[in-house]
């Protein structure tokens, strides 16, 4: 068996179910060790092999899984050796993390620099510049903008970011 203790951390678990689904869980977790063909893996741990072979692709995509080709000296075909190492992991979710965290703080940046307008009619949202060129009055539908006070999307930001930042840390 691989050595998966990582996968019994949730966020590592919840991580990888987004990557190659929940009915992909049981491949990782029964993986036969060193290398091994898909057949033998979709056999020793009773996923089909469809899943298996699309499991292995999304995993190599994200560098947690590898192969070598080796050609059989008698009929010539080509075998794919496939081995799972998900010590990438960590390093492919900080990774993920530190997009999340960027993405967030740029967020926060905005929601504290800018001031925001709302349709009455849930249109949208609109940047004060935009709302005072139209007199405020939504561009789609030309109900009242009104102000829309932020503080509780701003110590949302707030909030998951320093979640994430102490779970980095
Ligand atoms: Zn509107």
């Amino acid at each position: 068996m691989v050595d998966l203790i990582s996968l019994k951390n949730a966020v590592t678990r919840a991580y990888l179910t987004k990557l190659i689904g929940e009915e992909g869980i049981p491949m990782v977790e029964k993986m036969p060790e060193g290398e091994v063909t898909d057949e033998e893996i979709s056999k020793t741990t009773g996923v089909v092999l469809n899943l298996v072979r699309r499991a292995l692709f999304i995993l190599y995509e994200n560098r947690l899984a590898e192969y070598r080709r080796e050609r059989n000296k008698d009929s010539g075909w080509l075998t794919y050796l496939w081995h799972v190492d998900l010590h990438n992991l960590e390093q492919v979710m900080e990774l993920e993390m530190r997009k999340l965290l960027n993405n967030l703080q740029k967020r926060l940046a905005s929601e504290k620099g800018n001031m925001f307008y709302i349709c009455t009619d849930g249109c949208g949202r609109f940047l004060f510049d935009l709302a005072a060129e139209t007199n405020f009055a939504c561009p789609f539908c030309g109900a009242q903008l009104e102000f829309e006070d932020n503080a509780n999307v701003i110590t949302a930001l707030e909030k998951r970011i320093a979640e994430i930042e102490a779970a980095c840390a």
